[in-house]
């Protein structure tokens, strides 16, 4: 249930309602927009006649929200979400943001020399695995803490800030320490332990679909997240599995205009895991950010032909810089910047 408050009304009333709401055992989550704000209630409101809270004063409406996802919901939040991760606005029409960076972090050389010429480029966010979910036991499986610290140092040389996937509850509190958004990857979207906990955490969290996840399965696993009291995550489309076997997956680019409508959560999309293909990824980039999108994740690396991982779909650098000359002319004809 949601419980729409009159547009400027009281602080007082509005207090009054959560600690009724607490009174009876609710959970409450609170939505201050602009000029109206809206309680997000959870727990079993099957028995409440939502009639009995449009007696308090200020409330407008007390309504049933349909969708199984509440908070994830623009009918919990109106507003598009903008999140901040170390000054970096994602979210909220206005931008579009890019993540750039190696599939998984190598060394230190690897790590500086691709940062430099993607922040040289434009890029505002730097990724890089330093835990990485290989469909094989052999192959390299990322350089743990070491490759946090040097992700860090880059981010800081140069003024990117970093994002990198958490792949079990032991790793998150010590990720915390070095990452400014925490990925959760396609294979661990229903990881429902890993998001219980990652709701507790305040920090943003990347939440990219599963390879074979409705929308809604994915706004379900967001909303695990939401219910903990973490509000700031970022959608990432990457592509499902269909039968079509040329590409890696099949980029559902129609996922974004419909997570815009259905959630106030932003939407990115990552078109080198979809396509899986270098040759590619330029061209989906180009359609992500004309769909209007709020990001890209882009996968990119200073010798890509000697990549630990994913090298076959990692741009060359000088590559990443066309792409953002690209972008600066397709993004102001859909009313953003870059
Ligand atoms: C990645 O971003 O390197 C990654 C493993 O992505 P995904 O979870 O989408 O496969
Ligand atoms: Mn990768």
């Amino acid at each position: 249930m949601v419980i729409v408050m009159q547009k400027h009304t009281s602080e007082e009333n509005i207090e009054r309602v959560v600690a009724e709401l607490i009174h009876r055992g609710f959970d409450v989550h609170r939505s201050t927009g602009s000029d109206q704000t809206v309680l997000g209630v959870v727990g079993n409101i099957d028995t409440i006649d939502t009639r009995e809270f449009e007696l308090f004063e200020g409330v407008q409406e007390a309504v049933r929200v349909s969708e199984p996802y509440k908070l994830s919901s623009r009918t919990w939040r109106r507003e598009n979400t903008v999140i901040n991760a170390r000054g970096v606005k994602i979210g909220g029409g206005d931008t579009v943001v890019m993540m750039a960076g190696p599939c998984t972090i190598e060394s230190e050389n690897q790590l500086f020399e691709t940062a430099r010429r993607v922040a040289r480029a434009g890029a505002k966010v730097l990724r890089g695995g330093a835990y990485k979910p290989r469909t094989s036991p052999y192959a390299f499986q990322g350089m743990g803490i070491e490759g946090l610290k040097l992700l860090r140092a880059a981010g800081d040389e140069f003024n990117l800030a970093t994002v990198s996937e958490v792949m079990e509850i032991s790793q998150i509190e010590k990720m915390l320490e070095y990452v400014d958004i925490l990925q959760v990857g396609a294979r661990n979207m229903q990881n429902y332990n890993l998001l219980t906990v990652l709701g507790q955490v305040r920090k943003p969290i990347l939440l990219k679909r599963g390879m074979s996840a409705t929308i809604q399965e994915w706004l379900l696993a967001s909303e695990y997240i939401m219910s903990g009291g973490n509000y700031e995550i970022i959608l990432c489309e990457r592509g499902i599995r269909t039968f079509e076997t040329y590409t890696r997956n099949t980029l559902d680019i129609s996922a974004i205009p419909v997570i815009q409508k259905l959630s106030h959560l932003p939407v990115i999309a990552d078109p080198s895991h979809a396509v899986g293909r270098r040759d590619k990824v330029m061209p989906l980039a180009r359609a992500i950010v004309a769909a209007g999108a709020d990001g890209l994740l882009v996968e990119v690396h200073h010798d890509p032909d000697k990549a630990l991982c994913d090298g076959p779909q990692s741009l060359y650098p000088d590559q990443f810089a066309r792409l953002m000359d690209e972008l600066h002319i397709i993004v102001p004809a859909v009313g953003r910047t870059i």
